[in-house]
């Protein structure tokens, strides 16, 4: 058996005395698209920045592809990581938050080679390449030297993603990637998101947009209170959920 491309298990995270993660357990298959859908405050943006490790979490065990976040093991005990080699797990990782977060002084060609000139250092050509590559990727290729104020919230956010992209990460996750878009931009971005999928991205994926669940996810994760109340396939735990908070918190949003 393959060892899951992310693994958490008991993950613990408090803020102070507030416990916002009481023992998250989760697995994402490599190629395969993991949809968390829970109420506000149930500590979905938490977990996924404990897995990109802009968090350290306080107990349990975190894993991508096989390697400990933020952690390393030298003989049965577990030593921090020095920030050089954080950098580089984060590498293999690609993150969307809900704002774009681009830089406003790059045009959306410099946004997307940003990374892979300044962070990996590669020949200004080959990273020219690869993100007009990735810019025509999300059906923005007219608009290379474009700002992003110049930009709508959804191709501001199809650059976002083409940037995350740019770095080759090994998964990508989203924190809630349409919920500031005007309705009719939620679309295109949510389309981006569905080619991606298609393309065999590994995708974690957290959304309050359920039809996407449905058609998307492989599996779907029901967070509340800081614990995954159920999981399973989008035709149970969406269209079929045992658990009764699952089906409040959906009575609400479907
Ligand atoms: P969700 O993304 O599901 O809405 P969050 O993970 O953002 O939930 O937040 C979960 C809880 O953790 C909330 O009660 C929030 O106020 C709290 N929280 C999040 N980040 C911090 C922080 N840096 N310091 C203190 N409390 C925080
Ligand atoms: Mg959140």
């Amino acid at each position: 058996m393959t060892e899951p491309l992310l693994r958490s298990e008991r993950v613990h995270k408090s803020y102070g005395r507030l416990e916002v993660l009481r023992g998250v357990d989760l697995t994402l298959d490599h190629g395969q698209v993991l949809c968390i859908l829970g109420p506000s405050g149930s500590g979905k943006s938490t977990f996924l920045r404990c897995v990109n490790h802009l968090e350290t979490i306080n107990r349990g065990r975190l894993t991508v592809d096989g390697r400990l976040i933020g952690y390393k093991k030298v003989g049965t005990k577990l030593h921090q990581l020095p920030e050089n080699e954080v950098c580089r797990q984060r590498a293999d990782i690609g993150m969307v938050f809900q704002g774009f977060h681009l830089f406003p002084h790059y045009t959306a060609l410099e946004n997307i080679m940003a990374g892979p000139r300044l962070v990996q250092r590669r020949p200004r050509a080959e990273c020219e390449k690869e993100a007009r590559d990735l810019l025509d990727h999300v059906a923005l290729a007219d608009k290379a030297d474009t700002y992003p104020s110049q930009l709508s919230g959804g191709q501001q956010q199809r650059v976002a993603i083409a940037r995350a992209l740019a770095m080759k990460p090994k998964l990508m996750m989203f924190d809630e990637p349409t919920s500031a878009l005007d309705p009719e931009l939620v679309g295109e971005v949510l389309d981006t998101m569905k080619r991606l999928a298609r393309d065999g991205m590994s995708m974690v994926v957290v959304t309050h947009e359920v039809g996407f669940a449905r058609e998307v996810a492989d599996q779907v994760a029901f967070m509340a209170d800081g614990v995954v109340v159920e999981t399973g396939p989008p035709s149970q735990v969406i269209d079929d959920p045992v658990e009764e908070r699952t089906r409040m918190f959906l009575s609400k949003v479907l």
